[in-house]
C-alpha cells in the first residue's frame, strides 16, 4: 500500500518508495566497490529490514549470501527498551566474515551497538553496518555506522519493513505515525 491509502494514520510522509529505491542503488554500487576484494556475509535483522534486504541485496551486482537474526528490544510499544533479546541466532559461522548488517532503522542506537559486539566476539572479520534510517536526536550511544540512507527527525515512523503492533511493514514508503494510533 501506499501513502494514500492510510491518509488518516499518518502525518508525512518522509521518504517515498522512489527515493528510497534510488538511495539503494547508489549504496549498492558503493558497496560493490569498497567490497570488490572480499566475500560479503549481509545480516539482516528481523523484521524490520526485510524490505532493504530484499531490495538492498537485489541492487548489488554480485552474488552474495544472506543471514538472518531476530532481535527484540522494542515488544508493542515505541520506545526503546534497551534490552536486547536473541530471538532467532544466525545459521552461518561468523569466523573470518567480512560481515554488513543491514538495518531498518538506527533510533536510540542500543540494538546495534549489541550486535556490533556480539558479531565482533564471534571472531568475524569485519562487521559494518548500513541503516537505512537514523534519527540523529535520538541517539543514546554512538554506533559505528558505514552506510546510511536517510537522516530523519526523532518522530516514531513507519512503513518499508518498520511496524507499529506488527502493522504498516507493507506501506511502501516511510511516513510518520500519527499520534492518535498510539495514544
Ligand atoms: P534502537 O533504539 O536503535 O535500538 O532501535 C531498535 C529497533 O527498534 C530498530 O531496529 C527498529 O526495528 C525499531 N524502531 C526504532 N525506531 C522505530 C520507529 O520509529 N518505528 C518503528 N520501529 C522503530
Ligand atoms: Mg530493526
Amino acid at each position: 500500500m501506499r501513502a494514500a491509502d492510510i491518509a488518516s494514520d499518518i502525518t508525512e510522509v518522509l521518504v517515498t518508495e522512489e527515493q528510497i529505491q534510488a538511495k539503494l542503488d547508489e549504496i549498492a554500487a558503493q558497496v560493490a566497490e569498497d567490497y570488490r576484494d572480499q566475500d560479503l556475509l549481509l545480516v539482516g535483522v528481523l523484521k524490520g529490514a526485510i524490505m532493504v534486504m530484499a531490495d538492498f541485496s537485489r541492487a548489488l551486482p554480485t552474488v552474495v549470501p544472506m543471514d538472518w537474526m531476530a532481535v527484540s528490544s522494542y515488544g508493542a510499544g515505541t520506545r526503546s527498551s534497551g534490552v536486547v533479546q536473541i530471538r532467532k541466532d544466525l545459521d552461518a559461522d561468523l569466523t573470518g566474515r567480512h560481515v554488513l548488517i543491514v538495518e531498518d532503522i538506527i533510533d536510540s542506537g542500543l540494538t546495534l551497538s549489541w550486535l556490533l559486539e556480539n558479531f565482533a566476539s564471534r571472531g568475524a572479520a569485519s562487521v559494518e553496518v548500513f541503516a537505512l534510517l537514523r534519527k540523529p536526536d535520538a541517539a543514546k550511544v554512538e554506533v559505528r555506522c558505514r552506510y546510511i540512507g536517510f537522516d530523519i527527525p526523532n518522530e516514531f515512523v513507519i512503513g518499508y519493513g518498520l511496524d507499529y503492533a506488527e502493522k504498516y511493514r507493507n506501506l511502501r514508503d516511510v511516513a510518520i505515525l500519527a499520534p492518535h494510533v498510539y495514544a
